[in-house]
């Protein structure tokens, strides 16, 4: 998916969001971005601010986190990191298989400029991740 259009649908969720709490500016909006998106924060931001304009979040600022891709053992169910060149559990040396972190993004919390509200999740966090995995 193009960076636009996951731009387009943060900044719908991010505005129907906002306007739940009245009309006030917001500072910054938290995404938490899986490293297989390719997904740059200079980019989202880019976008962000021409999509955003005349919007709810117009002037926001993203503050991205990056997740690490992890596999899971599937004999003893361990998460880890991939090695180069190996698939292998590091505990137990079964084959691991390819989990959907690392492929995430959605929005973790906002914070509106005149009462900094850290949490606004969205409520159904699982669907809203599921929006945005690319693979
Ligand atoms: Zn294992």
């Amino acid at each position: 998916m193009h960076e636009c259009s996951i731009v387009q649908e943060i900044v719908n969720i991010a505005s129907d969001k906002t306007r739940e709490y009245g009309p006030q500016r917001v500072e910054q909006i938290s995404l938490v971005v899986g490293e297989l998106t390719g997904f740059r924060e200079e980019w989202l931001q880019f976008y962000f601010d021409v999509i955003a304009k005349g919007t709810a979040v117009e002037g926001a600022r993203l503050n991205v986190t990056y997740v690490k891709p992890q596999m899971q053992c599937s004999a003893c169910g361990m998460l880890f990191e991939r090695e180069r060149f190996s698939f292998d559990c590091p505990e137990c040396k079964a084959p691991g298989q390819m989990t959907k972190i690392g492929s995430e993004l959605y929005i973790d919390t906002m914070e509106l400029a005149d009462s900094p509200l850290p949490g606004i999740l969205p409520e159904d966090p699982d669907q809203v991740e599921a929006l945005f995995y690319t693979t």
